[in-house]
């Protein structure tokens, strides 16, 4: 059930437990495409089990009863929120599923004050299932802003009897020292590489996680499971080491993030955008040498970037472009190329020509990309390309 990578976490976690020595507050850190979340639910599961043991939850009580049915009375998630979502209730909520699958929005989210205050009053009412006791999972602590951390505080250092609260942060640099200082800290190390490969290119992982209920009929799972098969037009294609590669690449390593990316099919557009930079570059020489004739066929090229650019979300882009350019920094170091597979499969070694200034510029240009403000022109990947493409020029006709 677990990920195998998480299972010396979860281990721990159950001797602490067993031996009654577990502390009541707990950070997980991690990239979120580490499963940090889905730790957190087993390490809820176990918490909350009226009969646990060293392999994990009785799966018999009450409590392992309700688990199965995804929302458990004395366990509850509190998730970063628009402020119209907090107030329909789904910023604290007993629904676990949104923990296992998430609709993205495009909208900005936080963790909010009023939220905080939720999970005290539920912490200090008694425990309805007449289980062990209490349970919170904070998703997105890294979110939290200051007023919201110092709302949570108190809570987090005088905790009501047998309760027990998770935070998940993609670091741990972005909580106050109030609340490391509190809280037994998990951090998630990277997956080897060659562990992540096996896991993406293993057949019985590449579909999308379908939350059933125990008292679905088995129409009701057949038909979940198609439509979720059908978000998943990356499973048109089968998925190789190529792809499984420039996945992990542009997902830091983290295998579910990978996936995710795998089954969208965004790693085959996102080498398309590499291949069509290339393209235009290979052309871009041709433009200096006999500018005026070329000059058409030369701004139809960086078109095409551009519209394989944008066939991608804007966190996806500055993920893409932001790897590319590390990617050709390492490039020029002489790390060889089988370990850049954005460089490889996209033959861009032309891309090691860019000036290193210039890459830098380029870097810090990125940020403007992902910035949701109206304020900023959603022109700078634009004006990116064009400036990579240029800073280029040269060098063919300096031949
Ligand atoms: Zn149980």
């Amino acid at each position: 059930m677990l990920y195998p990578w998480l299972m010396p976490y979860y281990q721990q976690f159950a001797t602490s437990l067993l031996q009654n020595r577990l502390a009541s507050s707990m950070i997980i850190s991690g990239h979120e495409g580490l499963g940090g979340r889905e730790l957190a639910l087993e390490m809820a599961k176990l918490y909350l089990c009226l009969n646990p043991n060293e392999n994990g939850p009785c799966g018999h009580c009450r409590s392992c009863l309700a688990m199965a049915r995804l929302t458990h009375p004395d366990l509850k998630v509190a998730y970063t929120s628009t402020a119209d979502e907090a107030d329909n209730d789904l910023d604290f909520t007993q629904d676990l599923s949104a923990l296992l699958v998430r609709e993205e929005v495009s909208t900005r989210r936080s963790m909010r004050v009023d939220t905080m205050r939720k999970i005290t009053d539920f912490l200090n009412e008694s425990a309805a299932g007449g289980g062990r006791g209490k349970v919170v999972i904070i998703d997105g602590a890294h979110l939290m802003g200051e007023s919201a951390a110092n709302a949570i505080l108190k809570t987090f250092e005088e905790p009501s009897p047998n309760s027990l609260i998770i935070m998940l942060t993609k670091s741990l640099e972005s909580l106050l020292p109030t609340i490391l200082s509190r809280a037994t800290k998990v951090v998630l190390k990277d997956v080897p590489v060659a562990e992540a490969t096996a896991f993406l290119l293993d057949p019985a992982n590449q579909k999308p996680v379908v939350l059933h209920r125990v008292d679905d009929d088995e129409a009701t799972i057949a038909e979940a499971d198609r439509e979720a098969l059908e978000k998943c037009p990356g499973l048109q294609e089968p998925i190789t080491q190529k792809r499984a590669e420039i996945a992990l690449a542009l997902n830091s390593y983290a295998p579910l993030a990978a996936k995710q990316m795998l089954l969208a099919g965004d790693d085959s557009k996102a080498l398309d955008v590499v291949e069509k930079i290339v393209a235009a570059i290979n052309s871009s020489g041709v433009a200096v040498q006999s500018y005026q004739k070329n000059n058409i066929q030369y701004e139809a090229m960086i078109n095409d970037v551009i519209t394989a650019l944008k066939a991608l979300s804007k966190p996806r882009q500055s993920q893409l472009l932001s790897e590319l350019i590390l990617e050709v920094l390492k490039y020029k170091a002489y790390v060889d190329e089988s370990e850049l597979p954005l460089i490889q499969y996209a033959q861009a070694q032309v891309l090691q020509h860019l000036q290193v200034d210039h890459l830098f510029e380029a870097m810090d240009k990125l940020r403007y990309i992902e910035d949701r403000s109206p304020l900023i022109p959603s022109r700078a990947p634009v004006a990116l390309i064009r400036a990579w493409i240029k800073a280029l020029n040269p060098i063919p006709s300096n031949r």
